[in-house]
């Protein structure tokens, strides 16, 4: 019998128990043309059925092509392959002195599947990582090519589309001059007096961590430029030790603490490139709602954290600028995400999902697209206001609906 094909967390597993690597793009295009219903798998970090193609359909992965990177230090730009992690990307970028400006917690992760879910680190100024994205180069339902550069008024579907356009071969994005970072951890930042802005603002890039077994932050992580003004944090102390966001875990895979200064790449994410944090034993959610509701969300949160604390491994507050992107969940809105990381248990995790997404549901809470959530169909499409939009560009590129699936159904009210 096929073994099972999983995601990273062994959550979902896959219907198709085949994973069709083709080696070559004309492969590729042929294997697209030939299908009814195809579905792309990135580095299968989502939470969710996302990437699912369902029964009959072709679940198709980029790791068969050679892995482009090509660095143009002239323009400042990069063009990198669909099936790219950013690990690899960084590295690249980094060795030819220029910089990306924000990563997501994990290097691990493939590029063109997050920037398709709206993926994102933290910072006040930086917009999730879609927003250095400029091109997208796509393989459509006939197996040709179809570009779509930033400027065209279809751009603002093109990039965080769930999949749903069409295989992603490559993404050229926008790169400024290489940074350092330096990062330091704070601890025990109680909720009561919390200047949210204060200190979400307080660096580049700034990260709440909590177990919600008390009202307040364990730790917040820290993560300054260089090239600009240092931090003043007098809300907290300084950690004495290097620390894990999850309490107890050893601080072996995560990046270098205490103020080292270091390529971004080595400290904007919290874990190394070189380890895997951790086997998959855990579940994520995350809501994105408007900043100015930071507070009164967290203090939601906090009335029911006898229920979320239980299940949770550690819950992870950021914030992201606002999104041009029509389906990003920072769409038009300076966001603050809040993030869970659950212990790997569904069926004890669901209903305390369904109880956080009521106590955010007033503020107007987005769903992460690559993790867990329960919210119905209808509530996340009125959430949306250029969902139209992107159902018709989907409609035009992809007349057929080979690129959809339960998941995309779904969103777009099929
Ligand atoms: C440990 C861990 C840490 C995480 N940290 C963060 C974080 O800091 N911030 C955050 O926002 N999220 C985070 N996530 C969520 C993660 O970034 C998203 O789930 C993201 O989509 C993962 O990318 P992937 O390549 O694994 O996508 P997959 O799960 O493989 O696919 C996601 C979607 O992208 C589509 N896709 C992938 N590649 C292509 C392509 N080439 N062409 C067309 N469609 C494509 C798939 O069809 C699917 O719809 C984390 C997840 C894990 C497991």
């Amino acid at each position: 019998m096929a073994k099972t094909l999983t995601n990273w967390a062994g959550n979902i597993s896959y219907t198709p128990t085949e994973l069709h690597r083709p080696g070559s793009l004309d492969a590729l295009r042929a294997l697209v043309a030939g299908s009814a219903r195809v579905r792309v798998l990135g580095s299968g970090h989502s939470f969710n059925e996302i990437a699912d193609p369902g029964a009959d359909g072709v679940l198709l992965s980029l790791a068969g092509l050679s892995p482009e990177i090509d660095v143009d230090t002239t323009a400042r730009t990069v063009r990198v392959g669909g099936g790219v992690r950013y690990a690899e990307l960084a590295r690249a970028v980094h060795g030819r002195g220029l910089a990306l400006p924000n990563m997501a917690s994990l290097p691990h992760i493939s590029v063109a599947g997050s920037v398709a879910t709206g993926t994102h680190g933290s910072g006040v100024g930086n917009g999730p990582l879609a927003a250095p994205v400029r091109e997208v180069e796509l393989v459509t339902a006939d197996g040709s090519t179809v570009t779509i550069a930033r400027g065209e008024e279809r751009f603002g579907g093109a990039v965080t589309a769930l999949g749903a356009l069409g295989v992603v071969t490559a993404l050229t994005l926008d790169l400024e001059a290489d940074f350092e970072v330096e990062q330091y951890v704070f601890t025990e930042l109680p909720l009561d007096g919390l200047d949210f802005e204060a200190v979400a603002g307080a660096a580049y890039s700034v990260s709440l961590f909590t177990d919600w077994r008390a009202p307040g932050f364990g730790q917040v992580w820290v993560k300054r430029r260089t090239d600009q003004a240092a931090p003043d944090f007098p809300w907290a102390a300084p950690a004495t030790e290097a620390m894990h966001p999850v309490p107890g875990m050893p601080a072996v895979h995560c990046t270098e603490q205490f103020g080292v200064p270091g390529p971004w790449h080595e400290r904007l994410p919290h874990f190394r490139a070189e380890f895997t944090p951790s086997s998959g034993e855990e579940l994520q959610s995350e809501y994105l709602l408007p900043r100015p509701y930071a507070l009164d969300a967290l203090r939601s949160l906090d009335a029911i954290r006898d229920v979320v604390a239980p299940v949770l491994q550690v819950c992870e507050v950021r914030t992201i600028a606002a999104d041009t992107q029509w389906l990003s969940p920072a769409y038009g809105r300076d966001s603050v995400a809040l993030h869970f990381t659950w212990v790997a248990d569904t069926d004890a995790v669901l209903p305390v999902v369904r109880r956080v997404e009521a106590a955010l549901n007033p503020y107007g809470s987005r769903p992460h697209w690559g993790k867990v959530f329960a919210v119905p169909a209808e509530v996340v499409r009125g959430r949306y206001p250029r969902l139209a939009d992107f159902a018709a560009l989907a409609a035009y590129l992809d007349p057929s609906k080979k690129f959809t699936n339960a998941f995309v159904r779904d969103v777009l009210g099929d």
